[in-house]
């Protein structure tokens, strides 16, 4: 009876306890954001190994991120005791998958040495392939071929089963041809990329059944966390795992049978576990007496339909209504009681999703809403820097009621957007820690870009012109560049100066000789024009001149756009300083601010990024057309690109357990030029019940009104009048003068108030460039 049940399963409601309890079959937890699926998934493991199911290592965990994983050990440890030393198994596809491919890579043709190209890599060689082939690599550019590659790769398609239709769109037909001579390359380098880390196990299992027949020995179970965003191969990958055919011998699984398991990793994982949490609840293990099901599928897969948010990178949502046809007989278990967020959160949430088609469609309740909880908090600010300065406010009065930042995040639906909020941070002595990427000024089209910068600002600056003096590519080898080094040694100059003297001289072969001759002209004209043109527009001009923005321009990889964005953002910020010099002094010292792991910190993280996380305190800046939806997705019209975007709401909503900031700003230099913005399609979709408009108040500049009625002003809204006009109203009649004004007017008429009446003296100026 429940009086008996492990500590463990004692908190969790009937549903969780039938989802971590029916361990044998098939098991689809299907539950919306905050109802315990990850907690399901971890106790689920707790629960196997305390009752003597299956030893650490015959249980495959898939978790989306690496973090994940190591919270998950972390979770099972305390649940179980110290006994449990580690889960082998427990990892992203990618990490499982080089440590199966590590085993057998001889089944492929590797050594179990192979090493990983990252895209650089694969580009390259890309490159290679297309010109041997005779092909002009600038109509069939190689980053384009990668990115098919890898969407096959996704699809789990190898060369000969990709469509004659995509074979034929690339290279005048020769796409099959190429992606098999790729395949082939990768396997004289003894290397491998990223898709094939799935690929080939699965290629593995299907050719060699002995193999899979090994694993499927091993697996005892498999649970998989964020299910709604597997691909295609990965879903191949988990169902020859988990499917067990007909042809194989029927398994006989005891935990003895692990000992003499020969794929089975170190011996610490065979030590028979000490089940002391659950021997102390009255409950012997009960592997020995209780016979375990065989050619069961022991398969658990958790997921939220509405926070599928990797269809840009070849998630298929439909893995989700598959399962049941694929796991016949799978019980499915659906969570409704929320345990992360306040009624106000979950409201707001819940009315916004609602507006996507085609859900699965799921209740969320939380049975403590409390008066005191606070509404979600919509707030506006002038442009970005002003957002930062309100953002950092409110967390300082967070604070001093004694809030930990460790408590509190800031989720952007683009990384561009972190760099006002890393500035103002260090100039406020705010800690703060970017999760899942690097910080702004260190990723690489910025440190790119200011090393151009340096060079001008510093013509002696030799390790940064080391960097671009071939970036991009300007047909300088290694050998040139070596050169280069040589005489600027030898002769005590500066790299630079040495580029410009080989350039006039017969030391080097005409190609590389002229691509030095056009870096020396380019850096001395910029050098002059330091002095004469304000020192955006030169970096605009240098970015240009050079080929660098043109060479992310030409990259079709995922990332591009979004280092293009950086690179504008990183001109924007340079217009708070007097002259390149003092900006890049700024540089240097937030660049030597330390990222400390142990210190309370506040978390800034993209929205995909922060999936499965939670924070007493959220923070979601930029709501505006354009940037979140993202002008992409508009771009690409249709509804499923706008309908991941506010998957993508959904998931950055309900991060927040307590405290929700939105915020949205009326300006945005887009293309150098200062631009209204208009309120984000999905502050209309909140539900006024639950949202509080922020005052302005004086705290945050005084601003007031500015803002105007009716987030939606100025757009065609597709829903009617903007809910927000009533809620504008309502909130002290800072709206009501604009409350009958039709939306496009009124936004006008407030954004010249917003300049004249607010701005003028302080950012009013930018308006006019
Ligand atoms: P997401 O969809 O965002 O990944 P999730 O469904 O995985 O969310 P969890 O992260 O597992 O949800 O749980 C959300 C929060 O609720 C966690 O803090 C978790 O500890 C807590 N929680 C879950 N179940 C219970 C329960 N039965 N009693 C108390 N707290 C719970
Ligand atoms: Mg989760």
């Amino acid at each position: 009876g429940h009086g008996n049940a492990p500590d463990y399963l004692k908190g969790l409601n009937p549903e969780q306890r039938l989802a971590v309890e029916t361990t044998e079959g098939p098991v689809l937890v299907l539950a919306g954001a905050g109802t315990g699926k990850t907690r399901v998934l971890t106790t689920r493991i707790a629960h196997i190994l305390a009752t003597g199911r299956a030893w650490p290592s015959q249980i495959l965990a898939v978790t989306f991120t690496n973090k994940a994983a190591r919270e998950m050990k972390n979770r099972i440890g305390l649940l179980v005791g110290e006994a449990i030393e580690g889960m082998p198994w427990l990892g992203t596809f990618h990490s499982i998958g080089v440590k199966l491919l590590r085993r057998h890579a001889e089944l492929v043709g590797l050594r179990s040495d192979f090493t990983i190209l990252d895209t650089d890599d694969v580009t390259r060689l890309i490159k290679q392939l297309i010109q041997a082939e005779g092909l002009d690599d600038k109509r069939w550019a190689p980053r384009t071929f990668a990115q098919m590659i890898d969407g096959w790769k996704n699809k789990g398609l190898g060369p000969d089963e990709i469509a004659e239709g995509d074979a034929r769109a690339f290279a005048n037909g020769k796409g099959r041809e190429l992606y098999r001579s790729y395949q082939a390359r990768l396997t004289t380098l003894n290397a491998c990329d990223f898709g094939d880390l799935l690929l080939h196990p699965i290629r593995i299992f299907r050719k060699h059944h002995d193999v899979l027949a090994e694993y499927h020995r091993k697996f005892k179970y498999i649970l998989v966390d964020e299910y709604q965003d597997t691909n295609t191969a990965q879903y191949m990958w988990l169902r020859l795992l988990a499917q067990r055919p007909s042809f194989e011998a029927p398994l006989r699984s005891t935990p003895q049978d692990e000992r003499s398991d020969p794929t089975n990793s170190p011996a610490r994982d065979r030590a028979p576990p000490d089940f002391s949490g659950a021997t102390a609840q009255g409950q012997p293990p009960k592997a020995a007496t209780r016979p375990v099901s065989e050619n069961k599928v022991n398969i658990c897969c958790v997921g939220d339909d509405d926070q599928s948010i990797y269809g840009w990178r070849g998630a298929e949502v439909d893995n989700i209504l598959r399962f049941e046809k694929d796991f016949p007989g799978a019980t499915v278990v659906r969570l409704e009681r929320n345990y992360r967020s306040t009624a106000h959160i979950l409201g707001a949430a819940a009315h916004l999703i609602a507006h996507n088609e085609g859900r699965l469609g799921k209740t969320l309740f939380t049975d403590r809403p409390d008066p005191e909880d606070p509404k979600v908090n919509v707030h506006a600010a002038w442009d970005s820097d002003e957002e930062a300065r309100a953002v950092g406010e409110t967390v300082e009065v967070y604070q001093r009621q004694k809030h930990n930042l460790n408590d509190m995040a800031i989720l952007v639906r683009a990384s561009f957007q972190m760099r006002s909020f890393e500035d103002r941070f260090i100039e406020i002595g705010l800690n703060y820690r970017v999760i899942g990427g690097p910080r702004f000024y260190e990723r690489q089209e910025i440190r790119d870009a200011l090393a151009y910068l340096r060079v001008v600002a510093n013509p002696g600056d030799d390790l940064a012109f080391e960097r671009i003096v071939n970036v991009p590519k300007r047909g300088l080898g290694e050998a040139a560049v070596r050169q280069v080094h040589d005489t600027a040694r030898a002769l005590r100059i500066p790299m630079l100066e040495a580029a410009g003297n080989l350039a006039e001289s017969d030391e080097l072969k005409p190609k590389p000789r002229a691509a030095l001759r056009e870096v020396a002209a380019n850096f001395a004209r910029w050098q002059s024009a330091l002095e004469t043109t304000p020192h955006t527009e030169l970096a605009e001009t240098i970015l240009e001149e050079s080929g660098y923005t043109a060479m992310w321009k030409n990259d079709r990889s995922a990332e591009a756009p979004g280092r293009l964005e950086n690179l504008k953002e990183l001109i924007r910020s340079m217009e708070e300083y007097e002259s390149l010099r003092s900006f890049l002094e700024h540089v240097a010292l937030v660049m030597d601010a330390e990222q400390n792991e142990e210190q309370d910190a506040i978390s800034i993280m993209t929205l995909h990024s922060a999936k499965g996380l939670e924070f007493e305190t959220v923070f979601l800046p930029g709501w505006e057309e354009g940037l979140f939806p993202h002008q992409r997705a508009l771009d690409e019209g249709g509804r499923s690109a706008l309908e991941e975007e506010r998957r993508l709401a959904y998931v950055g909503l309900t991060r927040a357990k307590k405290n929700l900031h939105l915020w949205f700003v009326s300006n945005r230099r887009i293309h150098g030029l200062w631009q209204s913005t208009i309120p984000s399609r999905f502050l209309d979709e909140l539900p006024e019940a639950h949202v509080e408009v922020a005052e302005g108040g004086n705290s945050y500049g005084g601003y007031g009104n500015s803002y105007g009625g009716g987030f939606s002003a100025g757009r065609q809204n597709p829903y009617g009048a903007s809910r927000f006009d009533s809620v504008g109203s309502a909130s002290g009649g800072s709206f009501s003068n604009t409350y009958a004004t039709p939306g496009w007017a009124r936004a006008k008429a407030n954004r010249t108030e917003a300049t004249d009446r607010n701005w003028g003296s302080r950012s009013g100026h930018q308006v006019e460039r």
